[in-house]
């Protein structure tokens, strides 16, 4: 049976530290493929950056793995959907699949705020990304409990490298001028160049 790994995530901008989870996981799952999905733009709120901006930027830092792809299922879009609705979707794509929702530690926290995580649970499993160095793996076991006591969720730990990098800090470091040489793939620097993104977020 195939797998697939699917990795959503606003990517405003992808960087080293998405691909760099996204490749070890797909390589700790034998994931047959990761496939991105940027977020759509929340109509009521002002991003500074567009879907497609997003999109593309992702396109391009893939490019030379072949066993990434992008879609732009959620970015296409008008309105912002569920995510379980856009698992529902793939899932008449990839019938013969079996699929895993790739997350960082910081999203396994948020997911029980999650709109209709309970559905989403049904739909899928997920694999969460854990620093080696993370300590309190205590508080970890107890949320996976607390997801799987109320909502039925299903969580794999993955222990991993990870690099320290958020999408927060390099918007802030592209403001500030200054660099992100290693922090993001070169192509994806100077699209934000050509383009202009950040600069005056
Ligand atoms: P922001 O700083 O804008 O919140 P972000 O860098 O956390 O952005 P997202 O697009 O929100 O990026 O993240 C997509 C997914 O990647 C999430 O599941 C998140 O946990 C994970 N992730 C983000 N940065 C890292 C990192 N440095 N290492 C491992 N996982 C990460």
């Amino acid at each position: 049976m195939e797998k697939i790994g699917i990795f959503g995530g606003t990517f405003n901008p992808i960087h080293s530290g998405h691909l760099m989870i996204a490749e070890f996981l797909r390589e700790e799952l034998k994931l047959d493929k990761v496939l991105f999905i940027p977020t759509g733009n929340p109509p009521h709120k002002d991003l500074n950056v567009s879907a497609i901006d997003r999109y593309k930027m992702v396109k391009r830092a893939i490019k030379t793995n072949d066993k990434f792809e992008v879609t732009d299922i959620e970015t296409k879009r008008e309105n912002l959907s569920y995510t379980v609705d856009t698992i529902r979707e793939l899932k008449l794509i990839y019938r013969n699949a079996k699929l895993y929702f790739l997350i960082g530690l910081d999203t396994l926290f948020q997911l029980r705020t999650w709109k209709k995580i309970d559905e989403l649970s049904k739909e899928i499993d997920f694999a969460v990304a854990l620093r080696p160095k993370y300590i309190d793996i205590s508080k970890i076991n107890e949320e996976i409990s607390y997801l799987q006591d109320n909502f039925d969720t299903n969580v794999e730990i993955i222990h991993t490298f990870q690099l320290e990098i958020s999408s927060t800090d390099l918007r802030k470091r592209i403001r500030d001028g200054k660099s992100v040489k290693y922090l993001m793939p070169d192509n994806v620097i100077e699209y934000i160049e050509e383009n202009n993104l950040y600069k005056n977020d």
